[in-house]
């Protein structure tokens, strides 16, 4: 089936002026890896960059299980009817690592979806997380430019996505639950350092009791870690996506902090900064991907890579041998 080609102006005419079926287009033109694509959607980026930014960006991660998607999905429901306008998207690179998505896979947000204010995006799928964070970044700077003034990004415990969220986020959140073992909260424990605030889910039912012995605890473990941003103290608090308890009491302290991070200037010098390490960590990637895609090197590579092994050839010997080679 041949599909209707949109021009630049035609992508940025519709987004500009809240056309979601462009949006959604658009963004599909972003996690395209055609080069031809890919100059065009640079090209959008580029005409929409100076629309973008203007939102509260807000990483939430947890182990699968922990209830990210129902605490998105009670918090998102409960800002539009706010009247704020919603965009959750989503950073899964576990497709690569586990075969399968975790986070992609079900029916997510139904009801959030059917809102006028929300848009939902399933992570890009495929490839290393370098290229799946690059094309949520673009999306998010996409859905800015359309008005979106609040960007949930979903994310997973699997390997560096975390981080990667992070350093796209204003507002990093842990959703926790009372029922974790300790070990995993020892495996855990960076990504507690990353956490602006952690939320103990499912406090509901039989877990009330649960849920606050573990915010004390999680409290307590906090109070002696570095806070991922100046003049904060990351808190802890129960909440239940299913019952709505707390969260929007969470969402208060959150304005808090982007009032206060506005107010300190704090929060133009972590995007800024996030800028700043995204062209690093794409410049690298580009950088690896040319180098081993130049036939010089290519053709060398098992060689070495044998001599390496069999101890005939230094370590050392090797790199210099294929820098020169290119
Ligand atoms: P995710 O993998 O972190 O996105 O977790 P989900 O949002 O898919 O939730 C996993 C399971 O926990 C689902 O069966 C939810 O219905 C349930 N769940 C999520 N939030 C709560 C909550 O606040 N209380 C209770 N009792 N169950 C919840």
């Amino acid at each position: 089936v041949k599909r209707k080609s949109f021009s630049v102006a035609e992508y940025k005419d519709g987004i500009l002026s809240g056309d979601k079926t462009m949006l959604s287009r658009a963004i599909t033109l972003i996690e395209s890896n055609a080069p031809r694509h890919i100059e065009k959607a640079q090209e959008l980026v580029s005409e929409l960059l100076p629309h973008s930014g203007k939102s509260f960006r807000v990483g939430i991660t947890g182990v699968p299980g922990a209830g990210k998607s129902t605490f998105i999905e009670c918090l998102g429901t409960m800002l539009c009817k706010e009247g704020k306008k919603v965009a959750v998207l989503a950073v899964d690179p576990s497709s690569t690592i586990t075969g399968g998505s975790i986070l992609g896979d079900k029916t997510r947000m139904e009801n959030l979806s059917r809102l006028e204010n929300a848009f939902i995006r399933p992570s890009p799928s495929g490839g290393a997380l370098g290229g799946v964070a690059r094309k949520s970044r673009e999306t998010m700077l996409l859905c800015e430019a359309f008005g979106f003034d609040t960007i949930l990004i979903e994310t997973v415990g699997v390997g560096q996505s975390e981080v990667t969220v992070r350093s796209m986020s204003d507002f990093f959140l842990l959703v926790q639950l009372a029922t974790q073992g300790d070990d995993l909260q020892g495996i855990k424990k960076g990504v507690i350092e990353l956490a602006d605030a952690i939320a103990v889910n499912k406090c509901d039912g039989n877990l009330v009791e649960k849920s606050t012995l573990k915010k004390a605890e999680l409290a307590g473990v906090l109070h002696f870690l570095n806070s991922p941003t100046p003049n904060w103290s990351p808190f802890c608090e129960v909440c239940s996506a299913h019952t709505g308890f707390n969260v929007m009491e969470i969402w208060r302290r959150l304005q808090e902090f982007h009032k206060k991070m506005l107010e300190t200037g704090f929060f133009e010098i972590r995007r800024a900064h996030q800028k700043r390490e995204w062209l690093h960590s794409v410049l690298d990637d580009e950088i690896l991907r040319e180098f081993y895609s130049k036939p010089e090197v290519a053709s060398i590579l098992p060689q070495i890579e044998a001599d390496v092994e069999a101890s005939k050839m230094p370590v050392t010997a090797a790199v210099r041998k294929l820098l020169s080679a290119r």
